[in-house]
């Protein structure tokens, strides 16, 4: 149970003052959904106020403080029309303070006549004349100095403005109570850090303020290390099962290739881990197409063959079938049962599936998230496997596993190149294999980026490629952070697409029902369908040979692992490939030297590695658009210089107060509770 502490920094937006249903779109867009969120939402930057003793018509875009008189008021024309307040500098240089709204009372109280105020605001040229709407402040000239020299700027969406996320930024920070202090004291001083409640203050009002961000970035950092840790603590303690399978079903009939060496290797970690009572906690990193499915069939055929069950998850249902598929091709003949649980199977279906796992019939699942379901009751799960898209809730999920009585073994793949030095703070202390070759004959892909003005060439390169026999993947850009906006522009582009091509374009979105989506991919899989638009659902690890090639649109708007993950779809078959990224006309500096990039290299980690140094370079803070975002508060350069710290102070806590009892344990479960892992404080009760 999270503390009563932290209620009011839970408490949902809707309960704000001011906050209608016109902010609920935009609120939602950015994430913001309870006060944390908003408290969390840090500003991006700042604009410094003018300080001048006069308009100049040179300042206006700027935001400026001076002293103006009031000298008239202009009534709106009409109802819409807004209230003029007009004022004059000591110069008599005058500028309109406009009002929108019905109200004219409340400016007029404000601001009146002949009073000299304090007025700050966006200085605007309308016409010929100055103008500022909505001042920021209005005062009497004696308290001009408890105005900020500067403005916080906050990334908004379409409907929020600037003033209006400062407001809710204020009214957020209103509601953050103090917190015990969970950071190792001497740290604490040595780093000249202040407590969290003003951190976070002053962290809202000078985005400048480097020691307030970085102890806010620390505590996310230091949350994440110690839910690791006790994710760790919680599977050593418990008792496995040691796995060691007689090699009878591994022997392999059907296999149409021999591993290569890093897949040997792997599987031989894998094994060595399994054979152990500890259960195994590793992590298998392979860029797209090195083969980690094989590996994972491996440690499961090993747990079969040993009298245990397996079970595999995946992270969406399209990925989830595409496993389950792989995985009886590549035993078929074998006297395994492999069965399938997604949200999709219900009623007899999933009764079925349920009983058989119950029973020990099964032995092998593959599914979605409903496969570590309270309902779900395994005979003797040995060996669950983690195909993760993302480095998101690894922890989660991986506790989630933990709730069979005999902790299984624990096997997380990924694709995401995490450069080296990050590994650990996403994946706490697992074990790792890394596939670092390819399986043989992979034809290389050739990346091009064009501008998206060249469209009509695009798609003549397109005619050519399919009249000539091939598939192609054509993605669509990411519009907005919701899959709604995706969704109309993977529409849009199938339709005009259409106009020329008729029937042999296929469509797959996120929104599509699981048989209708299916069917997209099945019937592209079986080229009756010759081109596939898609939203990012493609990213994960659909497997169609025969297309080579994939055009991103807006490929500027993507991460660069992203990137990486969708242009894996090609290069699969034994023809060479090509990937198309079509951007923007105006790209900035460090836009365009991330999809140079992409075009220079196909090495997963030197990209990782690349891209994090090059937001080092430039957008620093922009992590959170391109949906690989991890964290809220920390940067990758927060990361990169505050992990080790985080990881040895979470290490001497548990080290001196496991069950997190004394005060600053308990200050610790408090850290927790606000990044939300909560799972691993209930990690604590359960041992
Ligand atoms: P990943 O999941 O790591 O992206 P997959 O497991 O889907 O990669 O494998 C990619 C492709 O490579 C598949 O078509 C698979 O059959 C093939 N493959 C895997 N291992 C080998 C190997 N040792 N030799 C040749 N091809 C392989
Ligand atoms: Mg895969």
């Amino acid at each position: 149970m999270r503390p009563d502490i932290l209620n009011p920094l839970f408490a949902e937006i809707s309960l704000f003052k001011g906050v209608g249903p016109a902010l609920a779109r935009p609120l939602e867009r950015l994430d913001l959904k309870r006060a944390v969120d908003v408290a969390f939402h840090l500003p991006v930057g700042w604009v410094d106020r003018h300080l001048t003793d006069r308009l100049d018509m040179a300042d206006a875009g700027r935001i400026i403080g001076t002293l103006l008189t009031p000298v008239d008021y202009r009534a709106g024309g009409s109802a819409r029309a807004p209230f003029r307040v007009l004022a004059a500098d000591g110069q008599g240089n005058g500028v309109a303070l406009v009002y929108f709204g019905k109200n004219s009372g409340w400016p007029r109280k404000l601001l009146p006549l002949n009073e000299p105020k304090f007025v700050s605001g966006k200085l605007e040229a309308y016409g010929e004349n100055l103008q500022i709407v909505h001042p920021d402040h209005v005062l009497p000239p004696e308290e001009a100095d408890t105005v900020p020299a500067r403005e916080s700027v906050y990334g908004l969406s379409e409907g929020l403005t600037n003033n209006r996320m400062r407001d809710l930024a204020a009214q957020a920070l209103a509601r953050a109570p103090d917190l015990p202090e969970w950071i190792e004291p001497s740290l604490l001083a040595r780093k000249g850090w202040p407590a969290w409640r003003e951190a976070l203050a002053r962290a809202h009002a000078d985005p400048g303020d480097g020691p307030a961000r970085e102890r806010l970035a620390y505590d996310e950092i230091f949350a994440g290390q110690l839910a690791l840790m006790l994710v760790r603590q919680s599977s050593r303690r418990r008792r496995g099962v040691s796995i060691e399978g007689d090699g009878r079903l591994r022997a392999m009939p059907k296999l149409p290739f021999a591993p290569t060496g890093a897949q040997r290797r792997a599987i031989g970690e894998i094994e060595g881990d399994m054979a152990q009572a500890t259960p195994m906690l590793r992590l298998l990193q392979g860029d797209v197409g090195s083969g980690k499915t094989l590996v994972a069939l491996m440690a499961l055929l090993n747990a079969v063959e040993a009298g245990m069950q397996g079970a595999m998850l995946a992270p969406t249902e399209i990925l989830a079938r595409q496993h389950h598929d792989t995985l009886r091709k590549m035993t078929s003949g074998l006297p395994i049962e492999i069965a399938i649980l997604t949200g999709r199977e219900k009623g007899k279906v999933r009764e079925a599936t349920l009983m058989g796992l119950a029973d020990g019939s099964i032995d092998i699942l593959v599914g979605t998230h409903a496969i570590f379901q309270e309902a779900v009751r395994y005979k003797a799960l040995g060996l669950a496997v983690i195909d993760e898209q993302h480095r998101f809730g690894v922890a989660q999920r991986m506790m989630l596993a933990n709730k069979a009585e005999r902790a299984p073994h624990l096997l997380v793949m990924t694709a995401t190149p995490i450069p080296r030095t990050l590994t650990l703070t996403y994946y706490g202390e697992m074990d790792v294999s890394r596939l670092d070759e390819m399986p043989p004959g992979r034809q290389p892909i050739q990346t091009l980026v064009m501008a998206a003005s060249r469209l009509d060439e695009v798609v003549d390169a397109l005619a050519r490629h399919v009249d000539g026999g091939g598939q192609a993947y054509w993605v669509c850009p990411l519009v907005e952070e919701s899959e709604t906006s995706d969704q109309a522009a993977a529409e849009a582009r199938a339709e005009s697409l259409r106009l020329r091509f008729g029937d042999r374009v296929g469509l797959v979105h996120g929104r599509m029902k699981g048989p209708e989506k299916d069917a997209a991919m099945e019937a592209f899989a079986g080229n009756r369908t010759q081109i596939l638009v898609a939203t990012t659902v493609i990213e994960v690890g659909v497997d169609v040979p025969n297309s080579s090639l994939i055009i991103i649109e807006g490929a500027d708007r993507f991460g660069l692992a992203q990137l990486h993950q969708l242009r894996g779809r090609v290069g699969r078959g034994d023809k060479s490939s090509t990937c198309l990224l079509l951007r923007g006309n105006a790209l900035g500096e460090t836009s365009r030297a991330r999809l140079a990039l992409m075009r220079e290299t196909n090495d997963g980690f030197r990209i990782a590695e690349e891209d994090l140094k090059l937001r080092g370079a430039g957008e620093v803070l922009g992590t959170r658009q391109s949906g690989d975002a991890v964290m809220k508060l920390a940067t990758p350069e927060h990361v990169a210089a505050l992990v080790d710290a985080a990881r040895d102070d979470a290490h001497l806590l548990i080290e001196r107060d496991g069950g997190l009892d004394s005060a600053r344990g308990q200050a610790a479960r408090t850290c927790l509770y606000l990044f939300e892992k909560d799972a691993a404080v209930g990690l604590l009760r359960g041992g």
